[in-house]
């Protein structure tokens, strides 16, 4: 940490790199302050008040955002107009302004859950259009909402992001992540966090570069001190000079490029350069991905982490809301299979009023599958949702932190008692949807076989695995140096889970994020893997890489690499293997 902490002259500084990419722009720090909306009063008495309160609210933002506009058009003209008019507009909308009187008047609801839920509602029609323009519109919506509740409950925080900014903050929870407006991010800088923390995963999944820097320099930051994130290093540099401005702005032009260039190649077929066909499926957190997915030309869907649609609505989505959003996926990419996976809330992704937030270790609690099986009603409802939309393609469930045989027996009794109920009220759905097991735990590896006998497939989960295997918080920057999935312990649970369920005729596909690790890629292969799932922002590169090697090639790594004893000195091994075979991977490595 450098003597001079105002940060007067340019600072370099290290930390960890969680979502690629390089952000240049002007601090904003954001203190968060979490709104539990489950706690926003729903039987208001003086349903006038709340009325006028929102009419005040009203024009308190509307002020707000006219001030912002300004302060944008002396510095950057009209370029983000869309923007402030598209929320001006929202603000006078009739309708919408009538859609939560209505709320407030008719189901008693406080002015701030009528604009939480209408809000909510709007911004996730937005989100589902083809249209970029509209699209965006869904990110004002989403600030707006916020702004508003912020208005109604009197939180006097500074949230306005209102021009590009690179938000710094002490940590971001996952619906932090994603109810910034993102037309206006450039990038995160966070003191604390994993590249494995789910908020670091959605990062990458909105394309945001972030830096985990571990020197709480949010404290030290001031409001639009020019930073430069690198989000391919981990760099954090403050004050740049205009030298080193210049090469961060040359590096953003080079990674378009090289993007542009793997893209050009990317309708080529996944075929190892000895002629293995393997197959490259996409992780996805949001529906409106469905897109990402077609671009990337992925064969489907191979994790869709339903989570996200609580966190977004800060609530439990009614089963007609999950089934258009299962629905409209599993058409659009209809024939190729969408593999749904059930609620892993917990851990670090909290939804208060649900998961519990005050146990001493979120990720050994009452997460994922232990809490759905306790909660069988949610369970049941997104089991229905799943099963009503399964008629409109090919869907697949897959179920997370599976530790134990008696899980996923549970699991197999309510999905058919549910499958019963659909059948007793005539609701047609696929009878054969199969039932997959993530392997994220050590147990659920080590026995892989017995699970074998319950689940039609397997996804091996490395986030998690690596976290449970090696015992290190994923998402804790202190530990984050021994927390490697190259280390040779969760590599051997790896390839057992691999061989295990080849030998037992399951199919079974990587998920985490070590599936797009280049220097992963071989020794995968080289365990006999044929299916990877991954965020779709690598799948052009990991083609690159598969057409680039040969499985034989693969082997023979993995067999160079056995007697190795540390995860370091395995992934060097790796990286000479990559930059012999791929010379011109550059970036994402
Ligand atoms: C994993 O644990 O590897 C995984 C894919 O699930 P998540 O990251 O959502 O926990
Ligand atoms: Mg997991």
């Amino acid at each position: 940490m450098p003597k001079n902490k105002q940060f007067n002259k340019t600072v370099k500084l290290s930390g960890i790199a969680t979502s690629p990419g390089i952000a240049i722009g002007p601090a904003f720090l954001f203190r968060p302050l979490s709104i539990n909306i489950a706690e926003l009063e729903s039987n208001v008495s003086d349903v006038e008040y709340e009325i006028k309160h929102f009419e005040d609210a009203i024009s308190k933002v509307s002020n707000q955002i006219s001030f912002a506009h300004h302060n944008s058009q002396q510095k950057f003209q009209d370029q983000f107009a869309d923007i402030f008019e598209s929320q001006q507009a929202f603000l006078k909308d009739p309708v919408l302004i009538n859609e939560i009187k209505q709320k407030i008047k008719e189901e008693k609801h406080s002015a701030a859950l009528a604009v939480s839920v209408i809000l909510a509602e709007k911004s996730e029609h937005f989100i589902n259009l083809e249209n970029t323009y509209f699209r965006e519109r869904a990110y004002d919506i989403i600030d707006l909402k916020q702004k508003l509740i912020n208005a109604l409950l009197g939180i006097d925080i500074d949230y306005q992001l209102s021009k590009p900014s690179i938000v710094v903050a002490d940590m971001l929870s996952p619906s932090d992540t994603v109810n910034f407006n993102r037309n206006f991010i450039l990038g995160f800088l966070t003191d604390k966090g994993g590249s494995n923390s789910h908020a670091a995963i959605l990062a990458r999944g909105l394309r945001i570069p972030s830096v985990v820097n571990g020197y709480n320099l949010s404290k030290f930051i001031q409001p639009d001190q020019l930073i430069i994130v690198d989000g391919f290093q981990g760099e954090i540099i403050i004050n740049p000079d205009e030298k080193t401005k210049e090469k961060y702005l040359n590096i953003q032009v080079e990674f378009i490029d090289f993007e542009n260039k793997l893209l050009s190649e990317i309708d080529k077929e996944a075929v190892t350069a000895d002629g293995h066909n393997i197959r490259l499926s996409a992780n996805i957190e949001f529906s409106h991905e469905v897109n990402d997915v077609k671009v990337n030309h992925a064969d489907g869907v191979g994790l869709f982490r339903t989570e996200s649609l609580f966190i977004e609505k800060q609530k439990e989505p009614s089963e007609e809301d999950q089934f258009e959003v299962y629905k409209k996926i599993l058409e659009q990419l209809n024939p190729q299979p969408v593999v749904i996976r059930t609620l892993d809330l917990g851990g670090d992704k909290i939804l208060e009023g649900y998961s519990s937030d005050n146990e001493m270790n979120p990720f050994l609690g009452w997460r994922a599958i232990r809490f759905c099986l306790d909660r069988p009603g949610i369970f049941k409802t997104q089991l229905r949702a799943i099963l009503k939309a399964s008629v409109y393609g090919k869907a697949q469930i897959l179920i997370p932190m599976i530790s134990s045989i008696e899980e996923i027996m549970g699991v197999r009794k309510i999905f058919d008692e549910v499958k019963k109920e659909l059948r007793d009220t005539g609701v047609s759905f696929d009878n054969n949807v199969p039932i997959g097991v993530m392997i994220e735990t050590p147990a659920a590896a080590m026995v892989i076989e017995h699970h074998a006998k319950y689940a039609d497939f397997f996804s091996i989960g490395t986030n998690d695995l690596t976290q449970y295997v090696l015992a290190i918080d994923r998402t804790n920057d202190k530990v984050s140096k021994y927390y490697n999935t190259f280390n040779p312990a969760v590599l051997y649970f790896i390839e057992y889970s691999i061989k295990t369920a080849k030998q037992s005729n399951k199919e079974i596909t990587l998920c985490g994020e070590f599936a797009a690790v280049p220097q992963a890629i071989p020794i995968l292969l080289g365990m006999g893997l044929r299916h990877f799932s991954m965020n779709p922002f690598y799948l052009p590169e990991a083609k690159k890489i598969i057409r680039s090697i040969k499985v034989e090639e693969c082997v023979n790594l993995l067999d160079e690499i056995r007697p190795l004893d540390t995860g370091q000195a395995i992934q060097e091994r790796c990286n000479k293997f990559i930059k012999k075979h791929v010379p011109d991977l550059k970036y994402l490595m």
